[in-house]
Formats: structure tokens, sequence, C-alpha cells
């Protein structure tokens, strides 16, 4: 808008209160005849920006950039901004917001070098795929002194560390994951991670000189270790989600750190905390980000990576790291090899990441752990458990007799793995091939199958590795502990899935009235209804010894025939129609992953062992003391322990309690292309993931939540000029509802708040203004 209307520059008529298309054939009219240039988005096979040229009743010719003229429906195009918006900070700021618009700008944006923009109040972060100059010391200070105020990930962490030291409590939530369907699978390599270490440098920086933010930083590099791995889409993938809290003093010094991690373990454990807040179509909405990200994502998850995976990932990067840069005495002592004798990493062909030095990374990790304060010997443990896990498989099985009952082959994989477990070779064969059964009063030995046997020594790996991770994370969250400095002043940082928040608007006094939303209560019936919903009926057939995935299949296909967000199913595979499209399921494995028991008599081998950590985590899965107590009463018995996904829906139900009591900021991150290249924009690839995530929706929400605000005097001063009778009154404020009255300006257009102070002078006004209101 500006106060001069004939100006060559105003290229749309401004105040326009009218529905964006409507209005905009008047402008294209007004404009030929002016002979300005009018830009507009026209769909052909991708949107491609052309100059209107001429108009008629139903049709428009369109020039393209190629020279030639398209003739079109006048419905089949879109308006496209002014060159003056190219590549504005905030999306909000563009005067037409529709797909294309929003794409041009992030795509103009990240050719100019900046990853950054902002969508309404959500930071919009794409994966630069290569160094960029962006988060040296002279940009945190930059941000620290507010010498900068563009979009980036430390104005983001700077405003949250100030808020804190105002608020005490704030928090910043890293959003990830823009989850797609179609074709594709969540797109993982958007740059979570590496936007989680930047925020945490920022705080480190703004709240050091303590001794413990090398520390807290420092957990990244064990957790990555531990956590990461290379897969077809990230070399460096997280195969867990991590919720951190950074704890700071009353001066706004970091003073500890806590860490909280959830589990890839099955996608579809997620929908079940949908039961709690399906109300929220929001939290909905993160929940179904949740499940399609956990059950879609290609590889395998959490656990199961640790004895199979896809040709061309690796197991976690640890594995490799200790066999490339274990000392020579180390190697000894564990018997280490060279990564490719072991057939746990061996068998997906990739042992190596480009450009990285796993020997180079075993050391920093080694220096990692001496800087939580793990003692050697704790370290030396650890290593252990990684060895023996390496070792159990190599364990190889012969088959005794004619149906197909297996010994353990006496081999170096055994007798490494009980040596390093600290347990007799003859327990643990026996373990591996036999498996003690409750008959009545008695119990029975039952001689294992090959692919029993298999299955066992892999849970047992499985089991050790994961109770591993949780081991360190308790070490870690222990050293940085932050018992003695509790003031309550913390910021969090979530790397996982993501989520929006509506509380914004409360605090500033405008009753807001929610914006509609699809409507998602059929499709979570459909996941969640008791006790018939597809959660139900998986856990139901969990628990029947005989069920398979087939099985667990079929009984969808009977139950769901007539639900209409039941794609139907086809050889074991399913569909349902979430929020942002369908997903096919593949079912295979759903049974094994939801049981996810380790067999009492493992747990015993556990307990029976010499070294302290095996113990510790056999007493772990053993909890609570109730079962315990029973386990030991009849120790043949298969413990009825949680599935996993009520382990799921316990942990996803503590993060999300943390979360709902704070305001989140959001960060999307955004994947170019799938090739991991640097200056490569697939544009199919990020329009996908802005529909998907919503980064649109939120745009469009924040707009019609007063996203504009104007004091009362620059309200004035900038529609002023429209009133046509001068107004008896001078004040900013009669004049600013002078304006919005002359142009009959719907109410719900509008806010207008004043600020007053005890005495009732007016502080500050302010206009607030709705999402069409220009
Ligand atoms: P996943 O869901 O698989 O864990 P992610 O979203 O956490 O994926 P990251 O591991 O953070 O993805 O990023 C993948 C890779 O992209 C990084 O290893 C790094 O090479 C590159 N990358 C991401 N963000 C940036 C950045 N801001 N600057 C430079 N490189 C980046
Ligand atoms: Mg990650």
């Amino acid at each position: 808008v500006t106060n001069d209307p004939t100006s060559a520059t105003v290229q749309l008529p401004s105040a326009r209160l009218l529905d964006d298309k409507l209005e905009w054939r008047d402008t294209i009219k007004y404009a030929l005849k002016k002979n300005l240039q009018v830009w507009c988005w026209i769909s052909n096979a991708r949107w491609e920006l052309g100059q209107i040229h001429t108009i008629s009743r139903d049709y428009v010719d369109i020039l393209l950039s190629n020279g030639n003229v398209h003739s079109v429906s006048r419905e089949s195009i879109l308006p496209a901004n002014p060159h003056i918006l190219d590549g504005v900070d905030n999306l909000i700021q563009l005067s037409y917001l529709n797909e294309p618009a929003a794409l041009h700008n992030i795509k103009y944006r990240y050719a100019n070098g900046f990853i950054y923009t902002k969508a309404g109040p959500v930071l919009v972060a794409v994966n630069p795929f290569k160094e960029v100059p962006l988060y040296g010391r002279d940009y945190v200070i930059a941000y620290k002194q507010k010498l900068k105020d563009s979009p980036h990930i430390f104005a983001i962490a700077d405003t949250a560390f100030n808020e804190m030291m105002r608020d005490k409590k704030f928090e910043l939530a890293l959003l990830d994951e823009p989850f797609c369907v179609m074709s594709h699978s969540g797109e993982s390599g958007a740059g979570k991670t590496e936007t989680t270490k930047f925020a945490m440098q920022y705080l480190a920086d703004v709240g050091g000189g303590g001794s413990i933010e090398d520390e807290v930083l420092q957990t990244n590099s064990i957790l990555e270790a531990f956590g990461n791995a290379k897969t077809s889409r990230n070399d460096n993938s997280s195969r867990f989600g991590k919720l951190i809290e950074i704890h700071f003093s009353a001066a706004g010094k970091i003073c500890g750190a806590k860490i909280q991690t959830c589990k890839k373990l099955c996608l579809f454990a997620a929908s079940h905390f949908m039961f709690y807040i399906s109300t929220d179509f929001f939290s909905s909405l993160i929940l179904q980000t949740l499940m399609h990200a956990s059950l879609t994502r290609k590889g395998t998850p959490t656990k199961s990576r640790v004895v199979q995976r896809e040709t061309g990932e690796r197991s976690y990067h640890v594995f490799y790291q200790l066999c490339a840069g274990a000392s020579r005495g180390l190697k000894e002592e564990l018997n280490l090899k060279a990564a490719y004798k072991y057939e746990y990493l061996k068998q997906s062909d990739c042992l190596t990441i480009d450009n990285v030095d796993d020997a180079k990374r075993f050391h920093v990790l080694m220096e990692a752990l001496d800087v939580i304060k793990i003692s050697k010997e704790d370290q030396k443990n650890v290593f252990s458990m990684l060895a023996a896990v390496l070792w159990l498989g190599n364990i190889a099985f012969s088959v005794i007799d004619n149906e197909n009952h297996v010994k353990v082959i006496l081999g170096e994989g055994v007798t490494n793995a009980a040596r390093l477990m600290g347990c007799e070779v003859p327990n643990l064969m026996l373990s591996l091939s036999t498996r003690k059964i409750q008959a009545g009063n008695d119990s029975i030995v039952q001689k294992l199958t090959l692919q029993q046997a298999i299955n066992t020594r892999d849970a047992l790996a499985k089991s050790i590795y994961c109770n591993l991770f949780d081991w360190l994370v308790g070490q870690i969250n222990k050293s940085l502990g932050v018992g003695k400095c509790c003031t309550g002043r913390s910021i969090s940082i979530l790397d996982i899935f993501g989520f929006e928040s509506f509380n914004e608007y409360a605090q500033d006094g405008i009753d807001w009235a929610k914006v509609e939303f699809l409507d998602n209560a059929d499709c979570l019936n459909l996941l969640e209804k008791k006790p018939l919903g597809v959660i139900s009926l998986l856990d139901e057939e969990s628990t029947f010894p005989k069920a398979t995935d087939m099985t667990f299949a079929n009984k969808l296909k009977q139950h769901f025939a007539g639900n209409h967000c039941f794609k139907g199913e086809r050889g074991g595979a399913f569909r349902i129609s979430h929020y942002a499209g369908e997903v096919l399921y593949n079912s295979s494995g759903f049974l094994e992953k939801n049981r996810d028991t380790l067999h009492a008599d493992l747990v015993q081998l556990l307990l029976s062992c010499a070294c302290q950590l095996p113990q510790s985590f056999a007493n772990n899965i053993l909890q609570p003391e109730k079962e315990l107590s029973r386990f030991r009463q009849s120790s043949s018995f298969d413990l009825q322990k949680q599935s996993v996904v009520a382990k799921f829906k316990g942990q996803l139900f503590k993060l999300m309690q943390r979360l709902e009591s704070t305001t989140p900021h959001f960060i999307r991150c955004i994947k170019p292309n799938s090739k991991q290249l640097p200056s490569m924009y697939e544009h199919d690839l990020v329009l996908q993931q802005l529909r998907c995530c919503g980064v649109l929706e939120v745009v469009r929400i924040s707009r019609s939540g007063y996203p504009t605000r104007m004091t009362h005097q620059l309200f004035a001063e900038r529609y002023g000029f429209l009133l046509l009778q001068t107004s008896s009154s001078q004040d900013a404020l009669s004049l600013s509802v002078a304006i919005l009255q002359q142009f009959n300006v719907p109410p719900e257009m509008y806010r207008i708040a004043v600020l007053e102070d005890a005495r009732n002078r007016i502080l500050q006004g302010i206009v607030w203004v709705q999402k069409n209101f220009r």
C-alpha cells in the first residue's frame, strides 16, 4: 500500500478485502489498461511463471519465459506477487499466499544463500548440504547483540533464551520431519539434528562461562555414535528421538542438562497416543506424523538395525568406529576383528561412509565419554558389550534332527560372546538352542528350530544393545545432573517430529476463534477405537502364539471392509487414508515388533552374568519389582511384559506432557533434494514437504490470527489519506476507528487493542489486522 495511488509501482490495487481470485480479475483488467505487467502462476505440469498478455471472458493468454503464448482458462491461473516481494523474510508478507508463491519465495531465498525463511511463527530451514558461513562466532555475536534480525536458528534460540530469562521457562521445539505420503517415505536428512546442534551451540555460547557447556555439547557425539546410522537417505540418520533440556542458573549460565529419548521402535505405536488427545486436531496431526514417519521410514527401526537392515545401509556408527579405532590393547582384550569379519556388519554390504573416518570418530567418542565422566572401567564395559553383540552375530547353528532342531556350533562366536558377557559357554549355548516351557506343574525343555534359534540369538543381541543405549543416557543424565542448580530456568530442544500450537494469541488478550480444521475423527477412530481399532487388533493378535502378520492383515480386512478410511488390504499390505493422504503399510514384521519380548530364559542368562552391565540390563527388563518376584517364582513363563505400543505410548505421553506445559517455537527442516547434494532444488520434493507438513496451513492460520500488528499511530499515518472526511479528533485511536468504519471493515477482520498503565494512560495502541486486509 502506498499513499500515492497513481504511482506506477502500484501493480495491484490496495486495501483489497475481497477474495483473492475475484479481486484479482479486476486487478488484471486495471493493470492491462494501464499497460502494467501482470504476472501469474500457471499450472503446467509444475507451476510456471508467466505474464498475462490478454484476457477475455473465459480465457487468458499467457506469455511464458520461452516466448510461447499459452491460452488457459481463467480458473487455472493464480496471482503472482510483484517482484518487489521476491525473497521476503516471512511468507506472511506475501500479498498473495498461494502454493507457487510460497514455493517460489523459498526457492528464491535458497538460491541466494538464505536457507532460513519464516512462515508465520515457524522457521523453515532448507538443508544446504554443504558448509555455509552462517554459524561462526561473528553470527552468534550479531544475533546476541541484535545486530541481525534475518531468520536464523540463532534468532530462534536467542528469543527462547531471552524469554526464558524473563519468564523463567521457555521451550524450543525442533520440528521435523516433513513427512510425506504418496510413494515417498518420511523425509529423513532434512537437517533436524544439525539444526539442533546449532541451537545448542548458540545457547552454550550465550550461557557459557561455566564448565558444563562443553559436557552438554559432547553428549551429541555420544548419542550420535550409538543412536545414528547410515541409511540410504542420510549418512547420519537419527534412529531415536531426543528431548534435551538445558538448565540455566539465575544469571543465565548453563548449569546442567537432561536428556529423554524415544526410540523408533514401531511406528504404529505413536498412534496409540492419539486416544488421549484425539479431540485436538493438531496433536493428532503430530501423532499421525510420528506414526507415519516411524512406519514408512525406509530401513529398520532402532533395535532391529543391530541385526538386520537393507543393503547399502549400516548398523549404528559405534560398531564400525570401535572396529576401526580401538587401540591394539583394547582389540586384544575384546578379541576384536575388522568390521568385515562380523556377520551383523558385513551383511548389508556397506562398511564405510564417504568422507568419514571411523577411527577418528572413535577417538572423538572416547574423549566425549571422558568429558561426561564415564570411568575408564565403565567405558571398557561398554565396549565389551558392543563386542559381545558383534560376536553373538557370528554364532552359527547346526541342524541335529529331521525336525530342524539345532545346536549351537562351538566356535569363536559363542566363546567370545560368553566371555565378554561374563557367562558360562554351555549356558549361553543352551539358552540359544532350547526354551523352558511350563506344562501344568512341570517345566519341560523344548528344542528350538533353526529359525527360532536365530530369532532368539538376534533378540538377545538387540536387547543388549538397546539396554546399553538406555544405560548410557542414564549415565549422561547423572553426569549432567541438574539437581543442584534447579532454578526452573530451562530450554528444551526436541529433535524428533513436529506439531503446532495455538496458545500464542491468548497471551495478548485477543479472543481467538479456532480456525476450521479438517475433521480427523474417522481416521482416529479406525486406529484407536476399542476394542475394534487397528491398534487394539494388533495388540490382541500379538498375544496369540499362532498369529502371523498375515492373520493380522486378514483381520483388518474382515473388520474394516466398509470403513472409508481403510482403503483395502492385499497380500499383507493395507492402506489407511490419513490427513495428508493415503499411506500403504506393509504388515510384515508388525507382530514381532509389537511383542518385543525377551524370553525368560535369556533374562535369566543375563542375570547370571558375572559382568555388571548384563545384570543391570536384566534388572531393567524385569522392572517393576512385582514382575521380578513373579519371575523368581516361576521362571519358565514368558513374562507378560508391556507391548511396544504400550511402552511407546508411555514415553510419548511423558514427552507431550512436558511440551504442553510450555510455549514452543517451531523449526521445519526441508530437504531440497534426495541426493544429499548442495545447490540442487527438486521442486516437487520441496512442494510435497511443504504440503504435507502443513507449512502453508500454518501461514494461513497465523494470518487469520491477526498477524499484522500496527500501532494506532502507524495505522493512522498509513491509511489516514483514505479518509473522505477529516476527522474532528486527531488522536491516532480515533483516526484508526474512523478509517475502519468508513470502509465498513467487518469487525472480525480486526481487533483494536489498547495497553494502558495504572492511570489509564494509553501506553501503546495496536490495531490487529486480519488475513485479507492489506
Ligand atoms: P534424520 O531424520 O535421518 O535423523 P535429520 O533431519 O536429522 O535426519 P541431519 O542428520 O540433521 O538430518 O542432516 C543430514 C545432513 O545434512 C547432515 O549430515 C549434514 O551433512 C547436512 N546438513 C543439515 N543441515 C545442515 C546445515 N545447516 N548446514 C550444513 N549442512 C547441513
Ligand atoms: Mg536426525
